[in-house]
């Protein structure tokens, strides 16, 4: 994609890091920001769930770049934890650019380059996910540092408000073979300054706006960088862990772009301002431990759970139509809504059906599914019809609301994971709490 030299007009004022000691996932935890109305407690500060045994890195995608960062992943000093994230399987043509063998050619990146990071330092804790990174539970993201070596804009945009969500350092890194460069930028949330979005204008957010999640995977065409200019971008980004890895960030180091012009044998630094007008919120999210759920709850356990730690008691309202929802209390006034019967849920970032249609049969069942990700799909009538999401069928949020029968549904089978990021709202309240992971 086309390099950007952002202007370093209106740099921003840089304040105090909130968090972070050196040796500790903390270190990677930047955010502090100035709470909206009626999201009093929802955007303080972020402080881990999970506590990391040490310090951890997620890389997203592993190829002209990733696929040789993985050898200074292997050699970073104080590093504990990986996270190797892709979707793609290795093809033929990426033998020439990409640090792999003819023999991986056809099997899942994460999944080869995790066997070459266990092989050239067996102490590091290595994990993989063969996936859309929209797909990985909000929570595997917190307390780490965070890699992007990808090509495509939307994926890119996604990784950047992910890690910006949980308070995480991001670095990202890309080339561009025609021009010769090889560039690494770095994004530290915090007040006044810049996300990813920041830099993006309406000319890249109509090229967003073209990419339909409901068509599957986004094709990206490869970008055909040499395995010299991958391996320059993948030095550097290392560099740059290395220097996050350390300890507490630089705050300097927000909103740096590093590019390197091959051509010329230039180094170009430039800081991305904070854009008034960037179309994401900058909200960092405190998120705190789902406590008492688990993915086998049901979607109603989860629903009573939430209401008992938002602790609603509001009046009952007229909306409800005459309809009993059961369990509810009269009083003098009329009655009362059950603690959680207000309280909803969503899954940020992931679109929920409330039924699926078999196009082969064309029955309507009726079944929650997180849209986005996978599950048992046959259709259970013909057992021959892959069940498919049809958008009028799509719901906002799991509340009250809904069908008791469809409520009774294990989070587990509904496409929930541990890890899970659950905005409950109450009320104009927010509060994001993390399904815990069993470890
Ligand atoms: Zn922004
Ligand atoms: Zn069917």
């Amino acid at each position: 994609m086309k390099p950007r030299f952002p202007s370093n007009e209106g740099e921003a004022r840089q304040p105090r890091e909130a968090n972070g000691r050196a040796g500790s996932p903390a270190a990677f935890v930047v955010a502090s920001q100035r709470p909206r109305r009626g999201e009093r407690r929802a955007v303080a500060s972020v402080a881990p769930v999970v506590a990391a045994p040490a310090p951890r890195l997620c890389v997203v995608g592993l190829g002209n770049i990733g696929s040789q960062f993985v050898d200074h992943l292997a050699r970073l000093p104080g590093l504990a934890h990986v996270l190797l994230v892709d979707r793609d399987v290795y093809e033929p043509a990426n033998l020439s650019a990409q640090a792999v063998s003819a023999r991986d050619v056809g099997r899942p990146k994460a999944m080869v380059q995790a066997r070459r990071l266990r092989q050239l330092n067996p102490q590091l804790q290595v994990e993989t996910f063969a996936g859309d990174l929209e797909s990985l539970p909000l929570g595997r993201w917190r307390g780490a540092l965070v890699a992007g070596c990808l090509d495509s804009l939307h994926a890119r945009q996604a990784l950047g408000e992910r890690a910006w969500r949980v308070g995480s350092a991001f670095l990202d890194a890309g080339v561009d073979p025609a021009s010769g460069l090889a560039r690494v930028t770095c994004f530290l949330p915090g007040p006044d300054r810049p996300c990813f979005a920041c830099g993006l204008d309406d000319r890249d957010y109509a090229a967003l706006g073209a990419v339909h999640p409901c068509a599957g995977p986004v094709p990206v065409p490869a970008t055909n960088g040499s395995f010299a200019l991958g391996g320059l971008a993948a030095a550097w980004l290392a560099l740059e862990c290395e220097r996050l890895l350390r300890g507490r960030p630089d705050p300097s180091l927000a909103g740096r772009e590093v590019l390197l012009e091959t051509r010329t044998g230039r180094l170009l630094v430039s800081r991305r301002a904070r854009n008034p007008a960037c179309r994401f919120d900058h909200r960092a999210w405190t998120i705190t431990p789902f406590a008492g759920l688990t993915i086998d709850n049901s979607l109603a356990d989860a629903l009573r759970l939430a209401g008992d730690l938002v602790g609603n008691h509001r009046p009952f309202p007229e909306r409800l139509n005459g309809k009993d929802p059961g369990g509810a209390r009269l009083t003098g006034k009329g009655r009362m809504i059950p603690r959680s019967a207000e309280v909803t849920f969503r899954l940020p970032g992931q679109r929920l059906a409330k039924a699926l249609h078999c196009p082969a049969c064309g029955a309507m069942v009726e079944r929650f599914q997180v849209v986005d990700r996978g599950g048992p799909r046959t259709c259970p009538h013909c057992e021959t019809g892959a069940l498919a999401v049809v958008g009028f069928k799509v719901v906002d949020c799991v509340g009250h609301h809904l069908p008791a029968a469809l409520l009774r549904q294990p989070l587990r089978r509904v496409g929930f994971r541990a890890g899970d990021v659950l905005a409950v709202e109450s009320g104009r309240r927010t509060r994001y709490l993390q399904i815990p992971e069993n470890r």
